[in-house]
């Protein structure tokens, strides 16, 4: 399944292409101080990948550092969460970007702070899906 999907200001469009319809996910809303003071709701499957066409980006870190937040230089609207792992950007992607975004299942809230570092890692590896795109106007 193909869906598409862009930010506000429409500097940055996506192609996500999924295994699974969009009803069969749910988007993962985080409890962390980062994502009150940035609200988003994430989605990811291991076997996603997400192509992002568009310039101009700001990547933020929060605390522990170990995730790239993907915001638009534009509208200021989160785009992703990754990082590298093993050669390969992998991420998830903000589910309020998609145009299809009302099919989504339920959301669950997720609470990443309670991981170790280690946890995390191994829990992103089993959970993101790839992207692409975002690495070119990295700065
Ligand atoms: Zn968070
Ligand atoms: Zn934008």
């Amino acid at each position: 399944m193909l869906y598409k999907g862009s930010c506000i200001c429409k500097r940055w469009h996506l192609e996500l292409r999924l295994a699974m319809r969009l009803e069969e996910l749910n988007p993962r809303v985080c409890d962390c101080n980062y994502c009150g003071a940035n609200p988003a709701s994430i989605i990811s499957t291991p076997n996603m990948s997400v192509d992002f066409v568009g310039s101009g980006v700001s990547i933020e870190q929060n605390g522990d550092r170990l995730a790239n937040f993907y915001h638009c230089k534009g509208c200021k609207a989160l785009l992703a969460v990754g990082r590298d792992i093993n050669g390969q950007l992998r991420g998830a992607v903000n589910a309020n970007l998609l145009q299809d975004m009302n099919k989504l299942g339920p959301p669950i809230q997720i609470q990443p702070r309670l991981l170790s570092a280690n946890e995390k890692l191994e829990r992103w590896n089993q959970l993101w899906g790839l992207l692409s795109g975002l690495e070119k106007t990295r700065q």
